[in-house]
């Protein structure tokens, strides 16, 4: 391992006490959550995961291709093309209730 680099980048004192609980939260939540990959819309590259309980929008910026886009958890699933099954089944509001579930 390069230990000039490693060193500035890594050796920074562990969060307050207070943060980590609340992460040591987070971890125990999480625990029966599946994680799921958000990827870039224009290359394709793995800008985040996400848990499946998240929900929103967000301000996504690909540390690839620079391109910053607006997104919303809920459209970018797993499955790839059921959400046009879905709409052609459940009706042109479904992406709308996806929204206020
Ligand atoms: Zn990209």
């Amino acid at each position: 391992m390069n230990n000039c680099q490693s060193k500035q980048r890594y050796d920074r004192p562990p969060p307050p006490p207070e943060t980590q609980k609340k992460l040591d939260l987070c971890e125990e939540e999480a625990a029966d959550l599946t994680l799921r990959e958000i990827r870039c819309p224009r290359c394709n590259f793995v800008i985040d995961k996400v848990f499946s309980d998240a929900k929103g929008h967000f301000l996504s910026k690909c540390p690839k291709c620079k391109s910053q886009y607006i997104m919303n958890y809920a459209y970018f699933r797993r499955q790839k093309g059921i959400w046009k099954l879905k709409l052609k089944y459940y009706g042109k509001d479904y992406l709308e209730k996806l929204n206020k579930e």
